[in-house]
């Protein structure tokens, strides 16, 4: 099969679809890879290492699309890639469709097969092209509130784990799925007194028993999140309700009980946020303060680590793309049923019962 990597064009994406390793693999089983000029730049992939691997470097974006039969992308296809996409080429990508009317309506029209990252789901109901980048955030989450709770950036100026003779800060992370967890492992390996809070017993039970000794699990609600605000330096948001709005369990009341300087992270900002008060930023301009409270509520936060974020992904995607060029779309729906329920839009159809009825499309 002919596999196309168009080089990402949304702003401020610097990940890409395939790496030169990936790039070798399906030189190896017989197939053709073609990648965009500077495709793989942001991340630190040159040219000459995907030539090195076997692949073929494309000048335009054109020519990307007019050559592959698979492309392979990491963001949903913009405007101006809309007319390039043509019938029955299979687009393997993040779509997010049931939040882009424009882009469901443009590919309806193409007539090509769209299968999103996003709705690849294992019987188990885990989703694992969405699992790389809340682990890379998770981690981040860390990272950022460490670096914000310094007092020139406007934190508290306290030391996530501090030093022998002075107390540790304290973290409150709220959802201990796949961010909380990652979060978790990074500020108790800093030496902070985490507490991750959770609805669900089975979760706290699996937790408490991997997590370290500085790290305790609390039922989530508001009566123990009002206990805890006070004494907490760090809080990360990380909640996740499948298909819903994430709950407020950080209300805008609740930001005067917190201490001067107290860093919020709300890594949930985009399913709406589990901080009443968070709204989403960029890596450009990525916090604000309200009553002294500084908020971090960027996004898309592994779009910061290019590097990491392409790798984590493509760790992910390329077994699947594999066995999509081996085997074709059609097969591969029947021996990897998580591949069917990737399927969105196939030569014009919607597939995929959410799309359909958010935009009222026939199913
Ligand atoms: P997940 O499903 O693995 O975990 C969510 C957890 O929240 C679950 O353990 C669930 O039991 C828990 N939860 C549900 N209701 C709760 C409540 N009221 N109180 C406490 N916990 C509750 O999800 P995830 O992969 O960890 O993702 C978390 C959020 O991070 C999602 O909104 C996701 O979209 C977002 N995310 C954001 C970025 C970014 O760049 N900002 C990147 C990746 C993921």
């Amino acid at each position: 099969m002919r596999v196309a990597v168009p080089k990402e064009i949304k702003n401020n994406e610097n990940r890409v679809a395939l790496t030169p390793a990936g790039a070798k693999e399906f030189v190896k089983k017989g197939h053709s890879v073609f990648v965009q000029q500077a495709a793989g730049e942001g991340s630190g992939f040159s040219d000459e290492t995907y030539q090195s691997a076997g692949a073929e470097i494309l000048p335009s974006i054109e020519s990307i699309y007019e050559t592959g039969e698979m492309i392979l992308k990491v963001k949903e296809p913009v405007g101006q890639e809309y007319q390039l996409i043509k019938e029955d080429q299979l687009l393997f990508t993040y779509f997010h469709f049931a939040s882009n009317e424009p882009l469901t309506q443009a590919m309806v029209r193409s007539k090509a097969i769209c299968m999103a990252y996003e709705t690849v789901e294992r019987p188990d109901k885990s989703l694992p092209l969405l699992v790389p980048m809340s682990e890379v955030a998770g981690r981040m989450a860390v990272q950022k509130g460490a670096n914000y709770l310094e007092k020139p950036l406007g934190g508290r100026g306290i030391l996530l784990g501090g030093v022998p003779g002075t107390l540790p800060a304290k973290v409150l992370i709220l959802g201990g799925g796949i961010v909380g967890t990652q979060a978790a492992w990074m500020a108790a390996g800093l030496g902070a007194d985490v507490i991750i809070m959770d609805v669900s017993l089975p979760r706290m039970r699996y937790l408490s028993d991997v997590m370290p000794k500085n790290v305790k699990t609390m039922m989530s609600n508001e009566y123990n999140i009002r206990n805890l605000i006070p004494s907490t330096d760090l809080i990360i948001g990380s909640v996740l309700i499948p298909g819903a709005k994430a709950p407020h369990l950080i209300t805008r009341d609740m930001l005067q009980y917190m201490l001067p300087g107290t860093v919020l992270v709300d890594v949930a900002v985009d399913q709406g946020g589990c901080i009443e008060t968070c709204q989403p930023t960029t890596h450009e301009n990525p916090t604000y303060t309200i009553d002294g409270v500084l908020h971090y509520c960027v996004a898309n936060m592994p779009g910061a680590v290019p590097y990491t974020s392409t790798l984590a992904l493509t760790n992910a995607t390329l077994p699947y793309a594999l066995e999509l060029a081996d085997n074709g779309w059609e097969n591969s729906c029947i021996r990897f049923p998580e591949l069917k329920s990737g399927l969105n839009i196939i030569k014009g159809d919607v597939v995929y019962q959410a799309v359909a009825e958010t935009f009222d499309l026939p199913y």
